[in-house]
């Protein structure tokens, strides 16, 4: 489907029956608008058809391996320019937790994840801290950095050192930033989180957070694609968005990956209420929400797509998601916490093994960077070895 048909606003005409757009999905039609919209929309009556049709198509593409990445959770900084109103992470400057990562607890904590047999270092931070906070740029001076990507470059290489892959979310970034980060990044990510602009509206979860302006995140997106960068992205359920708008941003990645090929993998995240947080009485999405934002991700993305929902955000809901089309749970730390969701422990790594298996998949850890990528093609000349390496070293270990 033409790419710039996703971003026009949802049609409600006469909606075709849930099962023909599910039959026709899975004749190998590539769905449209309004499809996407029924399906996303559609009644509790149609919900064990499309489960069904998206396992089925995901099996047809994926099997049934579903992987993760055991990685390292960096805050390099929780410095954040950007005010989202259902975010713990941020802090700024004297804020009790305010926090900069030293080299030192970099390549420390980076030397424990590769004891514990973590392949991936996840470099995560706030937006912009230097534009917003004397004391951030006071601290990048000391730290020697010029700039927070710069940083963010030397962090990469502090955690390859000790061997672990970078994968860098560091907000939105130029391509400069981008292309400076390719040779030291296996792949890199930000999420779309929702292609709305009216959640950047007045008393919006967005009002206070410049860098989510949607424009702004797809020309990001676009830009990785250009340069050829292995692109992870996704949306978040439940800051104020529709479901329309749910089925919108999937197909606004879709096309982004058309054009470009790269979006790895394709992330459906739940918001999840804290006390301390601006939208702490804000409703949670349901499980009937996520199951129904997951097939469509199937259904809309195809039987190739690699479609992941976070296991600790949903702990009761393993055996429906798997069900629903997911072939991976995401990054899973034996050493650090989610500092995102810090209430949210990660899963037991084998007792997710074992309801994997009894729902009939095979728990198998993967790079941070998917197989199909690595190669010439996306990789940068400088960490290709170091990536080939680790995966041969992987498919020797025995345990997921
Ligand atoms: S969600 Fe990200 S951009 Fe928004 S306030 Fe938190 S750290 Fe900043």
């Amino acid at each position: 489907m033409d790419s710039e048909t996703a971003l026009t606003a949802p049609s409600r005409g006469t909606r075709e029956p849930v099962r023909e757009v599910l039959d026709r999905a899975l004749s190998g039609e590539i769905l449209g608008q309004d499809d996407a919209l029924a399906l996303i929309e559609c009644p509790e009556s149609d919900l064990v058809d499309l489960i069904a049709a998206a396992g089925e198509l995901r099996d047809r593409g994926k099997g049934r391996d579903v992987t993760y990445s055991r990685k390292v959770f960096l805050p390099i900084t929780n410095l954040c320019r950007d005010r989202c109103t259902y975010c713990t992470f941020r802090k700024d400057p004297g804020d009790p937790g305010a926090w900069t990562m030293t080299p030192d607890e970099i390549s420390a904590w980076s030397r424990r994840g590769a004891e514990l047999g973590c392949k991936e270092a996840l470099m995560c931070l706030g937006d912009k801290p230097e534009v917003a906070f004397r004391e951030f740029r006071e601290t990048l001076r000391e730290l020697g950095a010029g700039s927070t990507p710069e940083y963010v470059a030397r962090a990469c290489q502090l955690a390859l050192a000790e061997g672990l892959l970078p994968h860098t979310n560091a907000g939105l970034m130029t391509r400069e930033e981008m292309a400076m980060l390719r040779p030291h990044n296996a792949s890199m990510g930000l999420m779309l989180e929702n292609i709305s602009p009216r959640l950047r509206a007045r008393g919006g979860p967005h009002q206070w957070a410049p860098d989510k302006d949607p424009n702004l995140r797809m020309r990001m997106i676009e830009e990785a694609g250009e340069l050829r960068i292995p692109f992870t992205s996704g949306i978040l359920l439940g800051i104020g968005e529709t479901p329309a708008e749910r089925a919108l941003s999937l197909l606004a990645l879709r096309a982004s990956h058309e054009r470009h090929g790269h979006i790895q993998e394709v992330i459906v995240q739940n918001f999840r209420a804290k006390p301390d947080i601006p939208m702490a009485s804000a409703p949670e999405p349901d499980d009937l929400d996520m199951v129904r934002a997951l097939a469509t991700a199937r259904l809309v993305l195809g039987p190739r797509a690699n479609v992941q929902a976070p296991p600790n955000l949903s702990p009761n809901q393993i055996e429906i998601f798997l069900r629903a089309g997911i072939n991976d749970w995401g990054g899973i730390s034996p050493l650090t916490k989610d500092y995102v969701n810090p209430e949210s422990p990660w899963p037991h790594l084998e007792r997710l093994a074992q309801r994997c298996d009894r729902a009939g998949f095979r728990l198998k850890q993967r790079l941070t960077i998917y197989p199909e990528y690595i190669n010439d093609n996306w990789l940068d000349p400088a960490i290709a070895p170091t990536v080939r390496a680790m995966q041969a070293r992987m498919a020797g270990e025995e345990k997921p």
